[in-house]
């Protein structure tokens, strides 16, 4: 085999790891948590904190309405005992209990608002849980697959860096320190000959260059110094 040809093939074994630990660093990059399912969980979060105070609200009204109708309960104890006998008095146990009457009836009408609320919270929280389990489930059968992939691609530059090694050591190491400069220098070090023009830079070698390059001599292109490979 040619040297021309080995280095070839170290390139194209070169070209694959590079793809590779391309697609390695695209996987790594998506494992880990995910945006979606955050913010549906804070959303979700803030929404229960919500329920939460409305729950208070809630209690707090109804305890209040308890208050007022106890006082409205004592009041008109009072008010058909017979125990008072002024008129004054009895008129204003009377506007006592209107009043009482009002302001529970008030609170009510607030107790009817928050407990709406309620329940509108209630089922955004259920619709949220719910839309929250299936972005998780989505995200894990995404990082299973996701795992998947690195593993296949980790084994797989594991055996690539292997063959890169066994065909690196089949090639004299000055060339494969002419390969690495020219490969730092240029991105390929390697130049397909095709239809007598070096693909490396699209300018047609001379016949005798491709008279040598057939021979089997290591050439390097008299106009973009990589190495020619005619295939
Ligand atoms: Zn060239």
């Amino acid at each position: 085999m040619s040297v021309a040809k080995q280095l070839y093939e170290l390139q194209e074994v070169d070209l694959e790891l590079e793809s590779h630990e391309q697609a390695l660093g695209q996987v790594v990059a998506q494992l880990g948590e995910s945006r979606a399912v955050l913010s549906a969980r804070s959303r979700l979060a803030s929404e229960n904190q919500r329920l939460e105070e409305l729950g208070h609200k809630q209690h707090s009204l109804e305890w209040e309405i308890g208050d007022v109708t106890t006082k409205v309960a004592g009041a008109e104890e009072e008010l058909y005992s017979g125990r008072t006998k002024n008129p004054k008095e009895l008129a204003n146990l009377q506007h006592e209990i209107e009043v009482l009457k009002a302001k529970r009836s008030e609170l009510e009408d607030r107790a009817i608002e928050v407990m709406e609320q309620v329940e509108a919270a209630t089922a955004g929280v259920g619709t949220m849980e719910r839309e929250l389990e299936t972005l998780e489930a989505a995200w894990r059968a995404e990082q299973e697959s996701l795992t998947a992939d690195k593993e296949r691609l980790e084994a797989e530059l594991v055996r690539l860096k292997q063959k890169r090694e066994m065909v690196s050591s089949q090639v004299d190491s000055e060339m494969v320190d002419l390969y690495g400069e020219l490969k730092k220098q240029k991105g390929t070090a390697v130049a397909r000959v095709e239809q007598g023009v070096c693909r490396g830079c699209r300018l047609s070698l001379s016949n005798a260059e491709l008279q040598r390059a057939r021979g089997g001599s290591l050439m390097q292109c008299s106009s973009c110094g990589r190495i020619l490979f005619l295939a």
